[in-house]
């Protein structure tokens, strides 16, 4: 009997926006596929990795040209049901390839068509009834072996730590042949377990209230808690989770960048006795794969409890998640700018919702975004106002640097308050958001500045080691002795870098460490914690650092904090650059005065007469915020109107806005013929900087009142775009819901 054929519809990571009709192979019937299984397939000349995602009797094709799947990998879906629909959501909502949605939700290893098996090493263990040492007296190796395992405090060992402690393979393999050693497989990738050292905080009075709210409730609640910093939403967190984590339940935890927060995760291992994983950039692809694997285990008693990890994270399949966390939910980091330009945490709150489960997003300064949606009830809005324990808030202080003689970046005013903060034994924190000693070199002879051949950009000039340094593209050069331009020998940095403000406040204040932290101090592995641990000492020094220094860190001696240049995104063309910097301000500013000591920030501003400087210094975030998203509503901007971005780039001047021009005239075109007069679109226009490596930029902004609206008409022009010729050398992006301009 033949059966009917069928054809199977694959999902494949390409740019394109429908999935693709293969034949099975031809000795496997029906009952073999299902969606969700990997096969590999020849796509052009190529060999894909992809998902089946329907298996149907209608080909969109000629059959007779259809080609049959080179491979079945799987016999099994990877994906839970749970992931495979956050899939299906993304390229709903992102107008993204199927295919490359789906992929995002594979680790690496797996795409590639790896296999889905835990990494596992041989661990010894003794055995629970084994003979004395007696019995293997004449064997003085294996009695050292016996006592090496019976003094550790671990319940086993690694074989391959024994052989490096000096026990070879045959005095291992004696001892296990008498019975006194049982070998295991454990997988190699260790979770953290602090096994509940520490128990938890009494809570202060605003805490109790909160936790209150969030065990009192079930299912799915958004909750925003903006807590001040300091605040002790980590303890909030810890408690808020409490339960599920008792219930043996998992809880999903997405943080900026993990590196950058050790101590927070030192919280949660030492609070609960339940395994932690941590997912961060610094893991490989094996290690990223065997994380995945041991999240997903369907045994309770295998699989890892608490997940903590940046944005990807949000990926990871949990059989039994109860709850997700998203800790300084503001941060621009939640946001993938490159590929399919999802929003971590606008997933997250989806997830939430389609598991009915609790989400909390934490943050002193919430994204206008989030604060709209706890302002309309959307959101629980859960707020913390004052500090725990004795810590106050920072005063902030607003300094007039127009009034004020300035040497390298720093205002001459503040050199004795940095003095008198370290005689007191305290700390300083100067911040200054460029890296390198100064953000350009320039002649004042002829007015020459270094600027980047491949892009709108100036070379930043670093001094060590002493190079012109491009941020945007990365080229660099040698730094010119004299001026490019009139040979003068009298070129000069023009602004203030951390290595300037570095040398700077060495200079001024040769007794004590000045400690430079960005990321060029910081490229090898734990150099963070290296040059940190002065300042964790309680020693009195200054820290000078970039944004790194922003987020997450405790340092409880910190009393002053210096901002150098927070104020330049006044005046950007992006209108969330008002709330970014705002934020940013108050994350540093909040560095200080996390314990006893009463914290001063100051700002050093050109534009000290700024009215929403005056409301942030004066009020608080809170104030700011309803300020800014007033100033939004009237402007119809998100959160009260909903934006796409189109960008376009090319190596061709005007190619990239030549395409452009034909995808508005496309929008133009459905406009009209779907009588859409709320669609606005907007461009093409240069992007803020038009050349960028080497590549001309352009953009095209289309916005609605109505989210909805505006998705049934991206999903309308889509095809259209797609299908757009003559533009081989053009890349394009869509970005719905931009958080930047860029
Ligand atoms: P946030 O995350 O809101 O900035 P943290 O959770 O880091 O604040 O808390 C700041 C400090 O206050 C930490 O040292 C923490 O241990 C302490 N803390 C938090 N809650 C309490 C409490 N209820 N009693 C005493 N100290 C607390
Ligand atoms: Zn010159
Ligand atoms: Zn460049």
């Amino acid at each position: 009997m033949t059966s009917a054929p069928f054809y199977l519809s694959i999902a494949l990571p390409v740019p394109l926006n429908k999935t693709f009709d293969y034949l099975p192979e031809p000795e496997k019937d029906m009952s073999h596929y299902q969606a969700g299984l990997r096969v590999k397939v020849n796509f052009g000349n190529r060999e894909l990795v992809g998902l089946i995602t329907d298996i149907h009797q209608s080909p969109s094709y000629d059959p007779a040209k259809l080609k049959p799947i080179q491979t079945l990998i799987d016999s099994k879906p990877l994906l839970s049901n749970e992931i495979y629909k956050i899939g299906q959501w993304m390229h709903e909502y992102y107008h993204q390839p199927l295919g490359e949605c789906m992929q995002l939700l594979l680790p690496v290893l797996l795409r590639k068509g790896g296999e889905a098996n835990i990494t596992t090493q041989p661990y010894l263990t003794i055995h629970p009834d084994h003979k004395g040492p007696s019995e293997i007296k004449r064997a003085p190796r294996q009695v050292a072996l016996l006592e090496h395992m019976q003094t550790s405090d671990s319940a086993g060992h690694w074989q391959k730590d024994l052989v490096e402690a000096g026990f070879t393979p045959a005095i291992i393999k004696g001892l296990t042949e008498k019975g006194f050693i049982q070998h295991h497989e454990k997988p190699s990738f260790q979770a953290i377990n602090g096994r509940a050292q520490q128990s938890p905080l009494g809570l202060n009075p605003e805490q109790a209230e909160v936790v209150s709210i969030i065990h009192s409730q079930s299912g799915f609640q958004p909750y925003l808690l903006e807590g001040v910093t300091g605040s002790g939403k980590t303890e909030v967190y810890l408690q808020s989770i409490a339960p599920f984590i008792e219930a043996k339940q998992q809880v999903l935890i997405l943080v900026p960048e993990i590196g950058l927060t050790p101590q927070t995760v030192q919280r949660f291992a030492r609070r609960f006795d339940a395994d932690i994983l941590l997912l961060h950039s610094q893991l490989n692809d094996r290690e990223r794969l065997d994380a995945w694997l041991l999240a997903a285990q369907h045994k309770q008693a295998d699989r890892a409890q608490i997940i903590i990890g940046t944005r990807s994270a949000i990926f990871t399949p949990m059989p039994n998640l109860a709850a997700i966390i998203i800790d300084e939910e503001h941060d621009q980091s939640f946001k993938q700018q490159d590929g399919i330009r999802y929003h971590g945490r606008d997933v997250a709150v989806m997830r939430a919702h389609a598991l009915n489960i609790p989400i909390i997003l934490g943050s002193a300064t919430p994204s206008l975004d989030s604060l709209h949606n706890a302002l309309t009830q959307k959101y629980t809005h859960l707020r913390l106002t004052q500090r725990a324990g004795d810590a106050e808030p920072p005063k902030l202080q607003i300094l007039n640097i127009k009034k004020q003689p300035v040497h390298h970046g720093l205002a001459d005013e503040l050199l004795p308050q940095i003095r008198t903060t370290l005689d007191n034994g305290h700390q300083v924190l100067v911040f200054v958001n460029r890296r390198g000693f100064a953000p350009t070199l320039y002649c004042p002879d002829c007015g020459w500045i270094s600027e980047c051949r491949s892009c709108d950009a100036k070379m930043t000039l670093h001094q060590k080691p002493a190079h012109l340094h491009c941020h945007h593209c990365d080229s660099k050069q040698a730094l010119p002795k004299n001026c490019p331009s009139c040979l003068s020998n009298d070129i000069q940095p023009l602004g203030a870098g951390t290595e300037r403000l570095e040398s700077h406040l060495a200079y001024q204040f040769q007794q004590n460490k000045v400690i430079r932290i960005d990321r060029d101090s910081t490229q090898n592995k734990n150099a963070m914690e290296t040059l940190l641990q002065p300042v964790h000492d309680g020693e009195p020094c200054i820290l000078v650092g970039t944004q790194m220094l922003a987020k997450g860190h405790h340092f409880p001696k910190v009393a002053l904090v210096i901002m150098v240049n927070v104020d330049s995104g006044f005046f950007s063309a992006d209108f969330r650059a008002m709330e970014k910097t705002a934020q940013l301000i108050l994350q540093v500013a909040g560095r200080a005065g996390r314990e006893s000591i009463r914290g001063k920030a100051v700002i050093q501003t050109e534009f000290a007469d700024h009215p929403l400087l005056h409301l942030l210094s004066e009020e608080n975030y809170h104030a700011l915020g309803l300020a800014l998203l007033q100033e939004r509503q009237e402007q119809h901007l998100p959160p009260y109107g909903f934006q796409a971005l189109i960008r376009a780039d090319s190596m061709q001047p005007r190619e990239a806005e030549q395409f452009l021009h034909r995808v508005r005239e496309l929008i133009n075109w459905h406009k009209t013929n779907l009588n859409l007069p709320h669609i606005n679109a907007l461009g093409p226009l240069p992007a803020p900087m038009e050349l960028r490596a080497g590549r001309f930029r352009s953009q095209l902004w289309v916005s609605c009142q109505n989210r909805k609206m505006l998705h049934h008409f991206m999903q309308n022009c889509l095809n259209g775009i797609y299908e757009i010729k003559g533009f081989h050398k053009v890349r394009w992006s869509l970005d719905i819901d931009p958080t930047d301009n860029l």
